[in-house]
């Protein structure tokens, strides 16, 4: 099989490492990629959005598979532009990824389904939006509809917040069109897990739970970033929980898209969080999580191609997830300056291994200056990722691998794997 990866960070890197040990594949490409993935794939220099280009490279190679990493091409609908060409592809149509591009969407959906949420309503007026969160006291969380990179969720503490973020969001469309709609919601407390499956349009395989870090220093201080690392298995997402979100979340999702004859095939995400009322879905996404998916790949055992194309054919039934008992532990090297302005040029030495089994370094935002160095090229520059008896040997041996990694200004948590149930 001839496989395209489309994206260039992390989450594609360790797409790449796991496809390219596939006897399936006989040629991997991807775009853009990085220098990282560039070992391993041919790079094809088209960036991850142009959806005509990758489309017309796709048909121009023969490519029979393509894995589309990140949400914007989904959004923009590749999907739908590479079964026109009659090619297989990982990552759900436009309609589907709408899950993950309007959340008004995704509220609706689950409102018919019958998915535990928190309580909304959707505003493109200020008058009426900020009438309702006065009433609420201020105690919500204020959401543009649309892709915001990260950045359209403000949590408010009171009711001068949730009111500069309409106002940042509705009139002064500091998101563009993404916020020209905003979702309303009651603010919960609890303990945030996710939850990512592999989806055929009907049928789900769960992919082992993994948990975030989104703060940029340690014990959740500073503010949000892409993702400072993630381990996998945590304890937040027990087999109970994972059996509950498959019944009471992804399930219901599926068929209620499938009812609208969208049918969502890829990877859905489920965003939860476990209140005092029980599990709630906080967001879906229409993709695999980036930082999550590095140490969630390290786990998988076994060819991930079937999977993979079985997704993308819509028939995951003669698919099973085998999972590496060990836990995997993945810490995020961000440049200097992340996450307000990360600083580029800086040369990483060390970052290119060989490592040890079940040690791997997924490049992000790298590049090779005029001499072939590799240097920093965007805010979060690598994840480094080991497998380890536990958590604990999960953390030791991946810090272990990090500190033969140099890079001026560079920076990371270490206290990735050890946040375990606390915010
Ligand atoms: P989202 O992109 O919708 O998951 O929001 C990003 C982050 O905002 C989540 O990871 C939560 O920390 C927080 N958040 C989102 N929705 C809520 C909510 N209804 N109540 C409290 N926190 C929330």
């Amino acid at each position: 099989m001839r496989i395209l990866v489309v994206g260039s960070g992390g989450r594609e890197h360790a797409l790449a490492w796991k496809i390219s040990q596939s006897p399936l594949v006989s040629a991997l490409l991807c775009a853009p990629g990085n220098p990282g993935i560039g070992a391993l794939a041919e790079l094809v220099s088209i960036r991850a959005d142009d959806v005509e280009g990758l489309a017309r490279e796709a048909t121009a190679r023969r490519i029979d598979l393509v894995v589309v990493g990140p949400e914007a091409p989904l959004v923009a609908g590749i999907a739908d532009r590479l079964a026109q060409a009659g090619i297989a592809v990982f990552g759900p149509t436009a309609a589907a990824a709408a899950m993950e591009g309007s959340k008004a969407f995704a509220k609706e959906v689950m409102a018919a389904a019958g998915i535990p949420t928190a309580e909304h309503a959707t505003f493109t007026e200020l008058g009426p939006a900020v009438a309702h969160v006065r009433a609420r006291a201020g105690r919500v969380v204020v959401k543009a509809d649309g892709l915001a990179a990260g950045k359209g969720v403000v949590v408010a503490g009171d009711v001068a917040e949730a009111e500069a973020a309409l106002r940042a969001m509705l009139v002064e469309r500091v998101h563009g069109a993404a916020g020209a709609k905003v979702v309303v919601e009651e603010r919960l407390e609890g303990v945030e897990a996710s939850v990512i499956a592999l989806c055929d349009g009907e049928r789900v395989r769960l992919l082992p739970a993994a948990q975030d870090h989104k703060r940029v220093f340690d014990a959740d201080a500073g503010p949000n970033t892409g993702g400072m690392g993630a381990f996998s298995p945590t304890p937040a997402v027990d087999p109970a929980v994972a059996a509950e979100v498959e019944k009471a979340v992804l399930l219901p999702a599926l068929r209620e898209l499938a009812r609208r004859g969208h049918p969502f095939r890829g990877a859905l995400y489920a965003g939860l969080m476990m209140t005092a009322r029980g599990l709630k879905v906080l967001e879906f996404n229409a993709r695999l999580g980036d930082p999550e998916t590095q140490p969630i790949l390290m786990r998988l055992r076994g060819d991930i191609v079937p999977a993979l194309l079985a997704s993308a054919r819509g028939d995951l039934s003669r698919v099973a997830i085998d999972v590496d008992p060990r836990a995997a532990v993945g810490v995020v090297l961000a440049a200097d300056g992340y996450p307000a302005r990360p600083v580029t040029g800086d040369a990483i030495e060390g970052a290119e291994g060989p490592w040890d089994e079940g040690v791997q370094v997924f490049q992000a935002g790298t590049a090779r200056d005029a001499a072939g160095r590799l240097v920093s090229a965007g805010g979060r520059v690598l994840t480094v990722c080991a497998l380890g008896d536990g958590l604990e040997a999960a953390r030791a041996r991946a810090y272990a691998a990090l500190g033969r990694i140099r890079m001026r200004g560079g920076h990371f948590r270490k206290d990735i794997g050890l946040k375990r149930d606390l915010r």
